[in-house]
């Protein structure tokens, strides 16, 4: 008979709380296998970030149980279909969509190389998917009273964090989990290294034989106490702060609720808008290398308009990287505490969540942890440097040259090695999805990132499009005008206007009728408050 086992999660922000509930709910649904144990700090405030959500999180609900529209309900959420990048390219205005939902016709998928082919008076996106338009539009994804409209669309949430580990906290410890509200002081060691036991203020020993690090930024446990390596990326992101404003819809309420989150290039950074069902959320992501806090806010509050004045506001930190090793000995470090990248693509909670998932699956049930870490490590680092292309990617492919920071980060030290080797060998092919299967590519280094610092493993991190394929590798690339004075060579001047899929017409024709505004749909569902709109500057 397998011996019941000691989780002990130290942290209870998004990632503790996501943490205990998916175990709980993965590891001991027949019986009771896992005994789980969560303790947080009563003074230590969650970071309180962390309101944009991708589709994943559907799964995560699914597993641990949640009602989509309970869930909804409790976090104040709305949803979200799209990232809408704004200002990324010259500066002048001009946006972008990158969509959750695609078609990808088969079984050869050639929008992309058409879509090259063509004038491009049509942007890219909105040749394969309907989101686009129908996030301009304003529209809910679902229709009111069923979940789907055709096809459905696929669609994440908006959501306050704080209310989010508080509804994780509620099930879970009405499900089992144990909770501790303490501050741990002190982490006792065993001679190789393991963690034994973790002592609390209040006078708690708390024994386990795993620990999860989800102490955030702290990283008390594996950063402090293990003295994990942090591996350091901020020279491929430069950005490392936020200021962050909510505006109340109370104080301002612009009439509607936009489906999708906002992300517009300011002068040395971008500020993300996330719409939930009380209020919008700012944040101005900066780099404090090129301009002040003091400087940011102002920005941000010319930004958002008078209204935003008075209201409150405050800087977060933060450093781009990952613990060299995320699960040493047996202890894991999750969320903040085990990497951060910044938000642009609303990662966050992905990661802790896929250190849930993974985590679940690799469960040491019978001792003999360090090759289960070896793969964990692996997945999770592989999956950090994924995302971190991407995100880069954003960055490097600007054209903008109206302040020292796009200046900088056009540059080609700027651009790590496996994504200026994608970027090159896309030069020479657009991308498909063959480009990952096999993730070495032309001209790519062999440790480009010294192995992620996994012992053994000296292959460099790899891109396994876990979580990006070649469709929203094409989103962002030809948003950002990718191979346009390429194209003009190989195709000449006089180049028909682009196709438009015909199942992205007939939902864009189907779209007004079947699908409600956004924000009728939270109203009539969810019974979220009819706000007054603010009137126009300078309206009668
Ligand atoms: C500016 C910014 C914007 C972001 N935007 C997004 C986004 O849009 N989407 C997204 O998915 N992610 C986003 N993230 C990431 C997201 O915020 C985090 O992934 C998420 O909030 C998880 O945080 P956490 O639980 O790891 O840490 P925290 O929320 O910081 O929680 C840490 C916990 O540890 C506890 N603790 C600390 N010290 C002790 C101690 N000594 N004893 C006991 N307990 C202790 C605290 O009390 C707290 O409960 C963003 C992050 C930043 C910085």
């Amino acid at each position: 008979m397998t011996r019941t086992r000691r989780v002990l999660v130290v942290g209870g922000g998004s990632s503790g709380w996501l943490m205990a509930a998916y175990l709980d709910a993965a590891l001991n649904r027949e019986a009771r296998l896992v005994d789980i144990t969560l303790v947080e700090s009563p003074d230590v405030p969650r970071i309180g970030v962390g309101e944009a959500t991708i589709p994943n999180i559907n799964h995560m609900l699914a597993v641990i149980g949640i009602d989509r529209l309970e869930f909804m309900k409790r976090v104040d959420g709305t949803f979200k279909q799209s990232i809408r990048y704004v200002d990324w390219l010259h500066g002048n205005g001009e946006y972008y969509h990158h969509p959750f939902s695609r078609y990808r016709p088969s079984p050869i998928d050639r929008s992309g190389r058409d879509w090259l082919m063509s004038d491009r008076s049509i942007p890219f996106t909105e040749t394969v998917s309907a989101q686009p338009i129908i996030c301009e539009l304003g529209l809910a994804p679902t229709m009111l009273g069923k979940w789907n409209f055709g096809t459905p669309l696929t669609f994440a949430y908006h959501m306050n964090a704080l209310k989010f580990a508080d509804m994780l906290c509620d099930l879970a410890t009405a499900r089992g989990v144990r909770h501790f509200l303490d501050n741990v002081t002190r982490v006792e060691t065993t001679a190789d290294g393991a963690i034994e036991a973790v002592s609390t203020a209040g006078g708690e020993r708390l024994e386990a034989d795993l620990f999860v690090d989800c102490t955030g930024f702290a990283a008390i446990l594996a950063g402090k106490a293990l003295g994990v390596d942090w591996v350091d990326c901020s020279q491929w992101l430069l950005c490392d702060r936020a200021v962050t404003m909510a505006v109340p819809y109370e104080r301002h309420y612009p009439g509607h609720v936009r489906p999708y989150t906002s992300a517009t290039a300011l002068s040395n950074g971008w500020v993300w808008e996330i719409p939930l069902q009380d209020r919008r959320s700012l944040g101005y992501v900066h780099s404090s290398a090129f301009i002040t806090d003091e400087e940011a806010e102002r920005e941000l509050r010319a930004f958002e308009g008078a209204h935003a004045e008075t209201l409150d506001s405050r800087v977060v930190r933060f450093r781009v990287g990952h613990r060299a090793r995320p699960w040493v000995q047996n202890c894991v470090a999750v969320g903040l505490a085990g990497s951060f990248i910044e938000p642009l693509e609303s990662t966050g909670l992905y990661l802790s969540s896929l250190a849930a998932v993974i985590l679940a699956e690799h469960f040491p049930w019978h001792g003999g942890m360090q090759p289960l870490a070896f793969r964990f490590n692996r997945i999770m680092v592989n999956r950090f440097y994924e995302i971190l292309d991407f995100i880069n990617m954003h960055y490097c492919l600007t054209r903008r040259t109206d302040s020292p920071f796009w200046r900088e980060v056009g540059r080609p030290e700027r651009v790590n090695d496996r994504l200026r080797a994608k970027l090159d060998f896309w030069r020479v092919k657009p991308p498909s999805p063959a480009d990952f299967e096999d993730q070495f590519l032309p001209g790519q280094a062999a440790a480009a990132v010294p192995n992620g610092g996994l012992p053994g493993d000296d292959r460099c991190p790899i891109d396994t499009a876990g979580l990006w394929g070649y469709d929203s590798y094409e989103a962002i690339l030809y948003g950002m005008d990718f191979l346009s004075e390429e194209c003009a060579v190989w195709y000449g001047p006089d180049r028909p206007a682009p196709r438009v899929l015909k199942r992205v017409l007939d939902k864009i024709r189907q779209a007004p009728a079947k699908l409600p505004p956004h924000h009728v749909w939270l109203q009539r569902v969810l019974g979220m408050p009819a706000y007054a709109a603010a009137r126009a500057p300078g309206a009668g």
